[in-house]
């Protein structure tokens, strides 16, 4: 009898390809289990078997397999599953989720490209012949691709001896996109070498007779060194000797106090857990109790609890019990970079039975993860993770936590699969008869109508943790101030006023414009020209400190011009205005205080955002003026106000998602105030105060919101009442994309009639030199959507057999978001 492997390959490829294996090999292999394959005329792949049988497959000769490559699977049964789910749902090629799901490492090809690690030193016992072979080669060589490592070594498969290599970490696998973690910096005092002798130290305190604040600092931090071994944070110093950060940069200046950083590594995290679980108020415990018992009739549950409310400690406590049973809990965020103080919450009680996993992580860390998961160690109990950590191989799911379950982060929108993680791993929770939660403070509209139809479970938490109020809201009518000439720059007279008040109070302030740069339009105010990204259609953004134009689509950039490019005339104005002007206006209306800005171009760099945090943490910043990025669930303790510059770009926004976000946005951005002590105070800027969103954002009411959208929604055939596959063409050539979407929106208006819209241009029509095309299928509740997909499969392949657009590229976006 002959023996096959129905295999996946990591490629985007509809089928399964079938390869022949002898009987002793048949018999060894297990599902989920690696093999090196030929594939092609020259390519090797890694791929995954899926199925063991004794049928030949019909239209080719099978080829045999190079090698075996696992004793025991890598992939569990369960995960084969749920990635065929995800394929079908979101309907691309299980290679595809493949390929997302398991670490590069895993992923050996003859596209690989491997070098040595400087840091290892062997014994040549240790390497078998041929590893040792490709270990001196690296020695002289900084990286060899697969194919050079099979001439050295003479032979096809090399992707073993590769893989043994891998696991002695003597090699790396090289990889473009290899941004590692970035460990956390915080700030430590102490006394310079010269001060720490006791009679040094009498001789500064003399010298401060005149400064007792400075003094009491020295005598403080003093006091600490004596009473603990361990390095002094900036910010206990501030705390035991009541003092500010101000004083203390006197110190330092001074050359009394030497400032220093250290690095808290998150990832290697090997300490101790140092807490217990917090004990939850009356209104937690009820909370925590409703949950409990909705998990008796239904598998998810929503939790809407207000900004501040204690989410992540009612979370604690499902996760402990979870821990208790023995079973695995995912903790899913929307973006690991901006949960550190998440991080180092759950890690303070629950130690090292933490794993966090991020697809930017290193191959290794995540293959280390990976096997944790697997191993059901007790080093990855938690998995704390972003969007595709729901596809690691877990075996005893108990609980799945998604956090701030309304952002659109969840959502992959390139490359494939284009799933949906919340949405998904609802699907996985199922899988393991496991519970989910979802929790917001803004429920996104999706969960909330579910919640409503009793599909999930509902729990609602009014009140913040320590009874502050929720902030209070104003609106200021920046048109009327404008008329009366009450603006300086972008600030009204109001937000002076209140900044002032704050910024004497010793508060710190946020200030949220959802644009970087300095201003988004450049404009000739004689001819009216106003420069474009010469490879996308778009205005360029000047950036004032650079000097420079830059797209924000595809990192071109180019010299400020000093004169217009097409008329000559020197005289260019801007519009709009992002970031960088407006702490730029800070700095000239208070130029006392210290300003901050967090946005992509002030995080990039290494550490950027680790920085901005610690300072603003430790009170070094007065005002942080910043995007989106401000609103992901930090938690300041000294933020007083929040001042949003411009609520209408938001609002404007051409999507019919618009007016959700933006009242997510704002009333996330305004949670970030008040959250101790003092009641804090948001001050919205609009030149439409009557705008029912920003009504609903000052009321904080979310049922006025719900309700509103939701008849828009019912209205114009929207989500969550209608679904959306969004269909995209892409093509170099104006004309190939036009008549493609054109062709392709015929077809389907043959089968969904008015449900098909388009094609219409987004309002960016070209990006890197591509035009860009949408058609947009709207589903209605009762269509089946397993049809729905046949169909549009059909159009797809008869669009594809069409040979003048072969070359039109066509993205298929299951629920569009
Ligand atoms: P949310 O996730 O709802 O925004 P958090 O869980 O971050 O709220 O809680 C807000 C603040 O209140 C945090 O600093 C948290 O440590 C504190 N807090 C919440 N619940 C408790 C509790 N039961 N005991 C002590 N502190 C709490
Ligand atoms: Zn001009
Ligand atoms: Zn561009």
């Amino acid at each position: 009898m002959t023996h096959f492997i129905d295999v996946i390959l990591p490629i985007p490829v509809p089928n399964k390809f079938t390869y022949l294996v002898s009987a002793a090999e048949a018999q060894f292999l297990t599902p989920g289990v690696r093999v090196s394959v030929p594939f092609g005329k020259t390519k090797i792949y890694t791929a995954l078997v899926y199925q063991i049988h004794n049928t030949p497959p019909e239209v080719y000769e099978p080829k045999e397999i190079h090698q075996i490559l696992d004793d025991t699977p890598i992939v569990t049964k369960q995960q084969l599953e749920f990635w065929h789910w995800i394929a079908s749902y979101y309907m691309c090629a299980v290679g595809e989720v493949m390929r997302a799901a398991l670490p590069n490492a895993f992923l050996l090809e003859s596209e690989t490209v491997i070098s040595g690690k400087n840091d290892v030193v062997l014994k040549d016992s240790e390497l078998k012949d041929d590893e040792f072979l490709v270990y001196e080669a690296l020695q002289h060589q900084t990286s060899l691709s697969i194919h050079e490592v099979s001439n050295i070594l003479d032979k096809k498969n090399v992707l073993p001896v590769i893989k043994r290599l891998l696991e002695k970490k003597v090699i790396n696998v090289q990889e473009e996109i290899y941004e590692k973690y970035k460990p956390k910096l915080v700030r430590y005092v102490k006394f310079p070498e010269e001060y720490q002798s006791d009679d040094a130290l009498k001789d500064v305190l003399d010298s401060l007779s005149r400064a007792p604040k400075q003094r009491e600092v020295v005598l403080s931090l003093f006091s600490l060194i004596a009473k603990s071994k361990k390095p002094i944070k900036v910010k206990e110093l501030i705390k035991t000797s009541q003092s500010s950060s101000a004083i203390i940069k006197t110190l330092i200046d001074k050359g009394v106090l030497e400032a220093y950083y250290l690095q808290i590594d998150r990832v290697q995290f090997t300490g101790e857990k140092s807490n217990t679980s917090k004990a939850l108020n009356t209104a937690q415990e009820t909370a925590l109790q409703a949950i409990k018992a909705g998990f008796n009739h239904h598998h998810t549950v929503l939790l809407h609890g207000v900004t501040s409310s204690g989410k992540t400690e009612i979370y604690v406590k499902l996760i402990e019990e979870q821990i208790r049973q023995g079973k695995q809990v995912l903790f899913l965020v929307p973006e690991i970079a901006l949960t550190t103080q998440l991080v180092n919450r759950l890690q303070d009680y629950f130690g090292e039975e933490v794993a966090v996993f991020h697809s930017k992580y290193s191959t290794n860390e995540r293959v280390e993860v990976w096997n944790h998961v697997l191993e059901q160690s007790s080093k990855a109990k938690i998995i704390l993770g972003a969007r595709s950590s729901i596809l690691l191989p877990f075996q005893s799911l108990g609980l799945i936590i998604v956090d701030e379950e309304h952002e659109q982060s969840y959502k992959q929108f390139d490359p494939a699969p284009r799933y949906h993680a919340r949405d998904a791993a609802v699907v996985l929770a199922n899988q393991f008869q496991a519970k989910i939660l979802l929790g917001s403070a803004t429920p996104s509209l999706e969960s909330y109508f579910n919640a409503q139809q009793g599909k999930y479970g509902l729990v609602e938490l009014k009140t913040r943790y320590n009874d502050v109020l929720m902030p209070e809201i104003e609106l200021v009518d920046i048109k009327d101030k404008h008329k009366r000439k009450r603006m300086t720059g972008h600030f009204s007279d109001r937000l002076i006023v209140e900044m002032q008040a704050a910024l004497e109070e010793g508060f710190q302030i946020i200030l949220f414009q959802n644009r970087r740069g300095f201003s988004p339009i450049v404009e000739c105010t004689t001819c009216g020209h106003s420069p474009q990204c010469p490879n996308c259609d778009v205005s360029l953004t000047y950036h004032r400190f650079k000097g420079q134009l830059r797209c924000h689509y595809c990192g071109y950039y180019s010299v400020m011009p000093k004169t217009c490019d097409a008329c000559g005339s020197p005289d260019l104005d801007t519009k709009g205005f992002g970031t960088e002007q407006v702490a730029k206006e800070v700095s000239e209306i208070f130029p006392e205080t210290k300003v901050g800005r967090m946005d992509l171009d002030t995080t990039r760099g290494k550490y950027g955002y680790e920085k901005i945090i610690t300072a603003f943490e430790q009170q070094e910043i007065d005002v942080l003026v910043g995007t989106q990025m401000l609103t992901k669930g930090l938690d300041f303790r000294n933020v007083k106000l929040v001042g949003i510059m411009n609520a209408d770009n938001m609002l404007n926004f051409p999507d019919f998602r618009a007016h959700e976000r933006s009242f997510q946005l704002m009333l996330q951005v305004s949670g970030r105030a008040g959250r101790t002590k003092e009641r804090g105070k948001v001050l919205i800027q609009t030149y439409n105060p009557y705008h029912n969103i920003l009504q609903q954002v000052s009321t904080n009411t979310y049922a006025d919101m719900f309700k509103e959208q939701m008849d828009d929604r019912y209205n114009f055939k929207y989500p969550p009442v209608y679904r959306l596959i969004k269909i995209t063409f892409k093509h170099r050539d104006y004309n190939w994309v036009n008549e493609g979407a054109s062709w392709y929106a015929k077809s389907l208006r043959m089968v969904f009639k008015d449900n098909v819209l388009g094609p219409e241009f987004p309002p960016v029509a070209r990006i890197r030199n591509q035009y860009i095309k949408h058609v947009l299928l709207k589903i209605p509740p009762k269509q089946s959507l397993a049809k729905t997909k046949e169909a549009i499969v059909k159009v797809n392949n008869s669009f594809m057999s069409v040979k003048t657009f072969r070359s039109v590229r066509v993205i298929l976006n299951v629920d569009n978001y």
